[in-house]
């Protein structure tokens, strides 16, 4: 290329340190949300007031929890209970969109802790990087930064500080699984013994303290013998057994039910599921500490207030609290539970006295019938903007609810209004207030450094197992009750009301005041000069400034906020088959700007605002295609449209009522998104219509789909069985086993060259079985593996080809991938 670029990393701050390092309400989930307790959820967190027990359950991804058992020893054992999710899964699949790598892992952030609102538990991650399917532990270990993990594991056992961990894999390779499982298991038993030695990750030291939990399990399955049938025969009489069927009568629901509505929270995942009820036995398998001599696993675990030193009568009279709690009147409590409070206060500081504080205090705010909310008139800022508040206190109960004082950190405001809440009538406050020009942006803290493939950077150890970026700005409201102090800390929201919804939250975020992107996620030159579109959106009214190509520039000017405007470039680029990221920026009143926004829009989780750098690739290469008129059919979302028009195509995006042989026949090549035949049920009426195209003489390429529930019992014309192989070396070489295969050498000359640089993977879900009638020119396998020849299989059909392909294109095409490109082009170009 003839241009060159600046690196521009995101000119954003990270939030600051100290202040977060031993703020227990960090791990707490949808705290932009006031909670509203019922009397039977107070009821139920009275009881928890006297268990002192904590459990830390360990594994690799979202999903690998078993929510059943984590329901069950909050809801049944009112223990605390963290799940450490060594991953956020950016390298797995997505069920209901076209988010991918980081920004699936935004969106299964979320997933996660959604489910733990829903079981009560709470939510830790590490930094490792999900990088897709991995067959053994070594090579895991050797994409992540062992060191790095293993102290967020010890740091994870540190900040929870459990009794009790378990680990949901096995930790040696007794059981084939996902090389991250195995790993997550062999870093957890690292971690047990480590977490206690202060030498052992000594800079942790200035913000927590050593721990030594009591004793590790292994959550054994039926799935690591290949079968409830297998599982059922082997003896139990070592393992633990649990009855996690178990009725919770203040929830009305068998913990399986919980369970399950917590597991339905993995949507992307496809994993909304049936409850069950009635007794269900999971069973704990013994790893290492002091082993139980009887079924208890907190046997010889004292999880009464007399583990701390003066708790004695607390416990007392939190049992006297629970006995006498109404509940028809839960305010009737509020008198003893400030007394309980106030001993609490009077401990030496210590972890069970923070903790307990936390809860205590909510237990008597929802007992108060106390209501305080602090919202924004808008969901986002940037910094110097100034922002109409909203301050609401309401206490709906009969007692004396003084509010002495308010403040808006960080340095916002304060007052101190020192007056009587009146019952049942609401305090109003409206003030606007400036934010700070230093101000940090709020988008995931884990994604603005650059990762490397195995693991994301995050300098300030505070924000290390954190599940989400801690909120701009925080309330804090000085009460008295019955003339006992009592404070709290709210989060600065936004809220509204959707008319097909109602009520809608979403955590106040501070933005950058313009963002810059790039209009396609990957550029392919196939002529020296080509037009480079990039769009630039105002992030507040009034911005002005330039846009900032490599050294080409151009003045933008926007009036308000949300506007948008695309700018086009035109680069010119050197021959040969070349790629090259091209970076973005604007400058506005001296300070340069390169993120790009992406908002992350479901109904099952709040709104997520994600800065990722304004970059895009840029790949000049000799690319023939000869279909110009391509339809593409949706699966579970990718962006193989955008791909095919960069490649000169018109796309077609094919919908149930387009799926007609005149309007199909005008058409040169059909592709079929991925996981179409798993989520796509109006596929199988179309399949006929589908074949009859390639009858007729069209091309039909197919991406992959996995294994389980597809919708069609023929996914293609000749039978074709598809099976769980993958190649996830991005490296493994690939073999022509067809090197006069159309499809390796028209229009497109292909050379093993074209399979250097692919990301992630080769591809998933291959073919294991298929008819004589396929040709299969590629042949590929990880490193130790047996060759795998069904990643692309390409069959005549009457006039036309239909073609079969796991290869990853959903991943390599929009990374600009260039051989990728050529092999897609001589696919559509079939019989062309
Ligand atoms: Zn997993």
């Amino acid at each position: 290329m003839k241009y060159n670029y600046l690196l521009l990393l995101p000119a954003v701050a990270l939030a600051k340190a100290g202040a977060l390092a031993l703020c227990l309400l960090s791990f707490e989930v949808n705290a932009q949300k006031p909670a509203k307790p019922n009397a039977a959820d107070l009821h139920q967190a009275i009881k928890k007031l006297n268990v002192l027990g904590t459990v830390l359950y360990v594994a690799a991804h979202p999903d690998d929890e078993n929510t059943r058992m984590i329901s069950y020893l909050r809801n049944a054992k009112l223990y605390d209970v963290t799940y450490l999710s060594l991953t956020r899964g950016d390298g797995g699949q997505n069920l209901i969109g076209s988010e991918i790598s980081a920004l699936l892992g935004v969106l299964r952030t979320q997933e996660l802790l959604m489910a733990r609102s829903v079981d009560g538990g709470k939510q830790m991650f590490s930094r490792a990087n999900d990088f897709g399917f991995s067959k053994n532990p070594e090579e895991t270990l050797r994409f992540w930064d062992k060191d790095a993990v293993l102290s967020d594991v010890v740091w994870a056992y540190r900040q929870v500080k459990p009794d009790v961990v378990i680990n949901r894999f096995y930790h040696d390779k007794k059981y084939d699984t996902h090389g991250h499982h195995t790993a997550s298991a062999m870093l957890s038993v690292e971690a047990f013994d480590l977490a206690s030695k202060t030498d052992a990750y000594p800079e942790q030291m200035a913000l927590t303290q050593p721990w030594q939990a009591r004793r590790q399990f292994f959550n054994t399955s039926w799935f690591f013998y290949g079968g409830q049938e297998a599982f059922a025969k082997i003896d139990k009489s070592t393992l633990w057994p649990i009855d996690i069927g178990t009725y919770l009568p203040l929830k009305g629901k068998s913990n399986n039910e919980v369970a399950a509505e917590s597991r339905s929270m993995h949507r992307c995942q496809g994993f909304g599921s049936l409850s069950s009820r009635g007794e269900s036995i999971d069973y704990l398998d013994f790893v290492k500490g002091d082993r139980p001599a009887s079924q208890d696993i907190f046997e010889g675990i004292n999880t009464t207030w007399t583990r701390v030193e003066g708790g004695e009568p607390i416990g007392k009279l939190l049992a006297q609290i629970d006995l006498e709690y109404r509940s028809d009147n839960p305010a009737a409590s509020v008198p003893d539970l400030l007394t309980a409070m106030q001993i609490i206060k009077s401990l030496p500081d210590g972890y069970w006295k923070q903790r307990k504080l936390v809860e205590i205090k909510d237990v008597i705010r929802g007992c108060l019938g106390l209501y305080l909310e602090a919202t924004a008139n808008e969901p986002t800022a940037t910094p110097g903007d100034a922002v109409k508040i909203r301050l609401e206190a309401i206490s709906r109960t009969a007692h004396t609810v003084q509010l002495a004082g308010v403040a808006i950190h960080p340095g916002l405001f304060d007052t101190l209004p020192n007056f009587t809440l009146t019952l049942n009538k609401g305090w109003i406050l409206d003030k606007t207030v400036l934010i700070a020009q230093e101000a940090a942006f709020t988008a995931p803290f884990w994604l603005q450094k650059p990762a490397t493939m195995g693991m994301y950077s995050v300098e300030n150890q505070a924000l290390r197992g954190m599940p989400e970026t801690p909120r701009y700005a925080t309330v804090h409201w000085n009460l008295s009750v019955n003339g006992i102090p009592l404070e709290y800390e709210t989060e600065l929201a936004w809220k509204t009301g959707e008319p097909a919804i109602g009520e809608v939250w979403r955590p106040f975020e501070v933005l950058p005041p313009v963002f810059v992107e790039f209009t396609e996620p990957s550029y392919i030159f196939t002529q020296k000069e080509h037009d480079v579109s990039v769009r630039v959106k105002a992030g507040k009214d009034k911005v002005a400034g330039k846009i900032m190509l490599g050294k080409l520039s151009q003045p933008f000017e926007l009036n308000k906020k949300g506007e948008e405007k695309t700018l086009t470039f035109r680069v010119k680029a050197e021959n040969g088959n070349r790629s090259t990221t091209l970076n973005a920026s604007a400058e506005v009143d001296g300070k340069t700007y390169s993120s790009r926004l992406v908002n992350i829009q479901y109904d099952h989780i709040p709104q997520q605002s994600v800065l990722l750098p304004s970059t895009t690739n840029a790949s000049w290469l000799d690319l023939k295609v000869r279909a110009k008129n391509v339809g593409y059919y949706a699966g579970a979302g990718d962006d193989i449209p955008a791909a095919l028009r960069q490649m000169g195509c018109t796309v077609k995006v094919l919908e149930s009522k387009d799926m007609e042989a005149g309007t199909l026949s005008q058409l040169d090549a059909i592709v079929v998104g991925i996981r179409a035949y798993n989520t796509k049920d109006e596929l199988k009426l179309h399949q006929a219509k589908l074949f009859e195209y390639v009858q007729n003489g069209g091309t039909l390429v197919v991406q992959y789909n996995t294994t389980g529930d597809l919708v069609v019992d023929q996914i293609a014309p000749f039978p074709l069985k598809l099976s769980r192989t993958r190649v996830t070396d991005e490296t493994a070489e690939i073999r022509f086993l067809l090197p006069e295969s159309q499809v390796l050498n028209t229009p497109n000359k292909l050379t093993t060259k074209d399979f250097e640089g692919w990301v992630q993977e080769r591809g998933l879900y291959f073919p294991g079985e298929w008819d004589a009638a396929f040709s299969a020119p590629l042949s590929a396998n990880d490193p130790g593996e047996k060759a795998a020849d069904g990643s692309l299989l390409v069959a005549q059909y009457g006039k036309g080809h239909y073609v079969y392909t796991g290869l990853s294109f959903f991943r390599e095409l929009p990374a600009g991938v260039p051989g990728a490109y050529r092999l897609f082009a001589n696919l559509i170009s079939l019989g062309k």
